[in-house]
């Protein structure tokens, strides 16, 4: 799918690319509030305990929508005295925030879903209630994919699960509408209530990737092992055209914070190297790193690598010789 035509503006300016990320926000809470409208009137025509779930899990929709651009205005703030580091993060306590709700809509429409089985109720409109079902899935499906689009291009993860979580609402809708067709033809009302509680687990999943996610974010999980590697290769090519052959370096830490990511790491340069030469060479070596990964922000510690001091000042020196650097997998979600 292409951006709309607002969102198509691809800028390198950290301003602009702020500019569309508010605006994909805004555009999260509207499409919100319509599918919520059309949720609540399908659910009203029907009676359907489905559509009142799907419905359910719209509100929360609004909610998390909200938070996502409350996050994203203040993540764009620039750095201050008592932030020195941006305000990036904020954007993992929505994911995480955003999460919670999703398990407490779970929690709901589960709820929903056992009443309804203990006590079927006759559905009615269902011609009607399908379509206008449909419609809401449709606005849900071009609003999802537009975020996951912006939120990843333009690196905020509270954009990307906002798009994951409207996402899952498209398959909810697509499958309470199989279930109404079911009954349809079949009668059996207790499907609906079955429906119910598998939107139920599934919607729970949802939640908690989201949990994951902040958590993640919170506890400065690394970036991914790929862009870690792509760092280090750039800076061991670098430094084979160093002046001095012995140069290297150890201690790389990376870390994320919403759509900013950072890199530092200790360079061992000889001990007669002038303070001039070895600032020269960090600063080559942190726009090495930057075409590596744009927009990294580089941070390089310098010490003489004959003292023995320079090998005992960091923690992951251990990790670095060890076979734990190397086992660190990658995992598609949960905590890790
Ligand atoms: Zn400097
Ligand atoms: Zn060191």
């Amino acid at each position: 799918m292409m951006f709309p035509f607002f969102l198509s503006h691809r800028s390198r300016t950290e301003r602009d690319a702020n500019a569309i990320r508010l605006r994909a926000g805004w555009l999260a809470i509207v499409a919100a509030v319509v599918t919520i409208a059309l949720k609540f009137t399908a659910y009203a025509l029907t009676g359907s305990a489905g559509l009142l779930s799907d419905a359910v899990e719209s509100l929360a929709n609004l909610v998390t929508a909200s938070a996502v651009l409350i996050s994203i205005w203040y993540a764009s703030r620039p750095v201050d005295r008592s932030h020195n580091y941006g305000h990036g993060k904020v954007e993992f306590f929505a994911s995480g925030v955003e999460g919670l709700f999703i398990v407490g809509a779970a929690v709901a429409i589960g709820w929903i879903g056992v009443i309804r089985l203990f006590d079927p109720h006759e559905l009615e409109s269902l011609g009607l209630g399908t379509v206008i079902a449909i419609a809401a899935s449709a606005v849900n499906l071009l609003v999802a994919r537009m975020l996951i689009r912006v939120g990843r291009a333009y690196r905020s993860p509270a954009l990307t699960a906002d798009g994951r979580h409207v996402m899952t609402d498209v398959w909810t809708t697509g499958g309470v509408l199989i279930g109404l067709g079911i009954i349809a033809f079949t009668g059996w009302l207790w499907v609906d209530a079955l429906i119910a509680l598998v939107l139920a687990v599934n919607i729970a999943f949802t939640g908690w990737r989201l949990i994951a996610v902040g958590v993640n974010g919170l506890m400065d999980r690394a970036l991914p092992l790929a862009d870690e590697r792509l760092v280090r290769e750039a800076v061991e090519t670098a430094l084979r055209d160093a002046p001095d052959r012995e140069t290297t370096f150890h201690a790389l830490r990376t870390r994320e914070a919403g759509s900013r990511r950072f890199v530092d790491f200790h360079l061992l340069v000889p001990g007669r190297v002038s303070v001039g030469d070895a600032h020269a060479l960090a600063s080559d070596l942190e726009q090495v790193v930057d075409r590596a990964l744009p927009g990294v922000e580089t941070t390089i510690h310098i010490e003489p690598l004959e003292d023995d001091a320079s090998y005992r000042d960091s923690d992951l020196l251990v990790l670095e010789d060890g076979p734990e650097r190397a086992h660190r997998v990658e995992t598609g979600s949960g905590f890790r």
